[in-house]
């Protein structure tokens, strides 16, 4: 049974660069080229081979980011995607997690999608929150920390990692999944596949559009406010054992202190 399965694409600032935050919000500063969360291409990555197995079945990206921001959609496009959902409108500026949670759940429900995946948690603000309000929100099932996806088109088979090992679970479609990065090798977007990407259909769409109030979104309706930033406690050296003939014993003694052991 053909599927369309749509990817939650989350478009960020780039790790490596040099990153800033406004000092007035203090939400990160996202003015800039936006690029595709690594965490998300496994997304892609497993979404592509699922609808690879069924003909006619398609690849849907859903994004919601700043200045409609495409060049992160545009890999992911690139890799095998079909097309792309962006919801980009300046009231979304200040929107918290639910806020953004309402406006991906009003657009991916417009792409009426049989599957839903998106990542475990994303690299910037990694609440790892996202994914199961949109699933409320939609009144859909949700699978969370799959290690392995598998559908025949009307149930979801995971296997969902634990700390001791891993879940089988299995729930109807549509659903929505999160995958961790141990799921599958994400391909790298072929040049045929860059070429193509640029030609593929985006649909712009604002808070209107979507027939949400502005009141719902944005700064006008956070509940969640960033009150302090500091920075991450510089990591001390560590302490340095000399064996001297007990450096088992103190190890273990170490370890037993820590209750590692
Ligand atoms: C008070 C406040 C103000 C904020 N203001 C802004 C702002 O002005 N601009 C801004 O960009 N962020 C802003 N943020 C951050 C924003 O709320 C979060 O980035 C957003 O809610 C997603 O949370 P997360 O990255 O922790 O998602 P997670 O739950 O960690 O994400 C899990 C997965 O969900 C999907 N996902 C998450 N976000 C998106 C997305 N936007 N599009 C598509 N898929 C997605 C991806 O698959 C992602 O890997 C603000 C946060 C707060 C608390």
């Amino acid at each position: 049974m053909a599927m369309n399965v749509v990817v939650c694409v989350k478009q960020i600032p780039d790790p490596a660069a040099p990153s800033s935050l406004d000092p007035g919000t203090k939400t990160l500063n996202r003015s800039g080229k936006l690029i595709l969360d690594d965490s998300d291409s496994y997304g892609v990555e497993m979404a592509l081979q699922l609808a690879g197995n069924v003909e006619g079945s398609e690849v849907t990206l859903v994004s919601m980011a700043p200045g409609g921001e495409v060049s992160g959609l545009r890999t992911a496009l690139a890799m095998g995607a079909a097309r792309a959902i962006l919801v980009s409108d300046d009231s979304l500026a200040g929107s918290d997690a639910l806020s953004t949670a309402k406006v991906l759940a009003a657009a991916i429900r417009r792409a009426e999608p049989d599957l839903v995946i998106a990542a475990t948690e994303s690299t910037d603000g990694y609440t790892g929150t996202l994914p199961v309000q949109v699933a409320e929100l939609l009144g859909l099932p949700s699978v969370t920390f799959a290690k392995s996806v598998a559908t025949d088109g009307r149930n979801l088979k995971v296997e969902r990692q634990t700390e001791a090992g891993y879940d089988e679970v299995e729930c109807p479609l549509p659903a929505v999944v999160t995958v961790t990065a141990g799921v599958v090798e994400p391909r790298y977007p072929s040049f045929k596949g860059i070429m193509a990407a640029k030609s593929k259909p985006v649909e712009t769409l604002t808070v209107s559009d979507l027939g949400l109030d502005a009141s719902q979104v944005g700064w006008a309706g956070a509940r969640q406010e960033i009150t302090d930033v500091s920075e991450a406690e510089a990591r001390s050296a560590g302490e340095v054992v000399v064996d001297e003939g007990d450096g088992a014993e103190r190890i273990v003694a170490f370890l037993e202190q820590v209750k590692v052991v």
